[in-house]
């Protein structure tokens, strides 16, 4: 009866131990004989301990050569794989008055293992949210967050540019979201005044603007390929923006894809970094994708009823319209693939970025797409792999992010497969620590349930 008692009490606690985060500020973790993804080089390194205390690797060796203290937890990771953290680099954290709802989404994506955001439409609210995430008050992601959106209604005039860019610096936004609708002249206002004061601009194209003035004018990211396709189509400065479509949607058909070289070399040669979030339009234009089926996706379970619904009307009223034609946005879907896969072997940088939460994009599981779509655009699991982590860091400028290597960060995935080999085991998850935190496979688990909705 003793013993009894004493199985049933040890289970309940290894129950509860499975469930339960661990902050790696008060004991250092240690993940014994795993086998390790560095990303910074194309190898694997097996059989290794790999530790980590205060949000940073202090060593990594090859197992029973590497020392740490005798309290420290260690978690047996014989046949499991380390990789870093992954972003989601056009990440939307609700630009709302209430910190409360940006909580849940921050929750997705750390359930996920994406470690590091960059919010792609910002709020006052974000700056505060930024500063309890860093301090551990609000537990989320890396954040690093644009400010409110610059486009054709909000700069109106060359004073609004002006302002606004010179407003955002000072607010501490760490760098400018540009929307459709502004003009070239505008543009130029906002393009020279970010240069002088020093914040850096991403997003959008504008339709007036077009991809060579935004390649010239130095744009930090160009999300989504905006103005890509558009750039290819013969004429395109003697059409109308209502004819194009959104990312060129409505005219793919008319793309000469001879200009992709062109367009790829002057993207690396002025050092853009490219966002593609080709899952958007894979999952929000695809004709073959129907948009009743998508909404009862598993994943759906953690957005709101009316959200979802709006993603489906979003993507019924898409196919309604008279401008749309399902060959030619298989067509653009394919350009699209080329493109990126052009980039990649141009050497043009990709970050990854799905553009979660829109349309059909759920927060943390749509990265986990968005790796497919790239291996599917000709990527290799490792490049795909890359995209999240180690030109993260690149882009943010900071060596000790996106990488296995004492002294980086600990923002890990403890992974039950080889992502190099099947890039979908990258969300097969044991574990994800995030700077001081361990969440175990049990933690996620139930915590995920508690994002579902009703
Ligand atoms: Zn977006």
């Amino acid at each position: 009866m003793k013993n009894l008692l004493f199985i049933l009490s040890a289970f309940t606690f290894l129950s509860c131990a499975s469930q339960q985060t661990v902050d790696n500020s008060v004991k250092e973790i240690v993940f014994r004989n795993v086998t390790v993804i560095p990303m910074n080089k194309n190898e694997v390194l097996t059989d290794q301990d790999v530790v980590v205390m205060n949000g940073k690797i202090t060593a990594i060796g090859p197992t029973s050569k590497v020392r740490y203290g005798a309290n420290a937890m260690v978690i047996d990771a014989k046949g499991k794989y380390l990789l870093p953290g992954l972003a989601e680099m056009h990440a939307h954290v609700p630009p709302v008055d209430d910190i409360e709802p940006m909580k849940d989404v921050l929750k997705l994506f750390a359930l996920n293992g994406v470690t590091t955001i960059r919010g792609m439409l910002g709020h006052p609210r974000h700056l505060e949210l930024r500063s309890k995430i860093q301090s551990g008050e609000i537990m989320g992601p890396r954040f690093i967050t644009s400010g409110p959106s610059l486009n054709g209604n909000s700069v109106k005039t060359r004073e609004d540019a002006t302002t606004m860019v010179k407003d955002q610096k000072k607010a501490g936004y760490d760098f400018l979201k540009l929307h459709p609708g502004i003009t070239k002249e505008n543009f130029a206002a906002i393009a020279a005044t970010a240069k002088e004061v020093g914040i850096p601009f991403a997003g959008h194209v504008s339709f007036d603007v077009g991809v060579w003035r935004a390649i010239n004018a130095g744009y930090a990211t160009i999300d989504h390929l905006d103005g890509f396709v558009e750039s290819l189509v013969p004429g395109i400065e003697n059409m109308k923006e209502q004819e194009t479509g959104l990312f060129g949607l409505f005219l793919a058909d008319k793309a000469d894809e001879s200009g992709i070289q062109k367009l790829t070399d002057s993207l690396r040669n002025h050092h853009i970094w490219v966002v593609p979030t080709q899952a958007l339009a894979e999952r929000w234009f695809h004709p073959a994708k129907d948009p009743d089926a998508l909404g009862k996706e598993p994943e759906m379970k953690y957005m709101d009823v009316n959200t979802v619904n709006n993603w489906i009307n979003t993507k019924k009223s898409l196919l309604n319209n008279p401008n749309y034609k399902p060959a030619t946005v298989t067509r653009l879907i394919e350009i699209r693939k080329k493109l990126i896969n052009a980039c990649n072997k141009n050497g043009v940088g990709l970050l990854l970025g799905s553009d979660a939460p829109q349309v059909f994009d759920v927060p943390g599981f749509s990265i986990h797409h968005e790796l497919r779509y790239l291996v599917d655009a000709g990527l290799t699991p490792y490049e795909a792999l890359k995209t999240g982590t180690v030109n993260v860091g690149k882009f943010l400028n900071r060596e000790d992010i996106g990488v296995i290597k004492a002294g980086a960060v600990s923002d890990l995935l403890l992974l039950n497969g080889n992502p190099l080999t099947d890039i979908s085991q990258a969300h097969n998850i044991e574990g994800v620590m995030m700077g001081n935190l361990w969440m175990p496979k049990g933690y996620i688990a139930a915590e995920l349930k508690k994002l579902e909705k009703k």
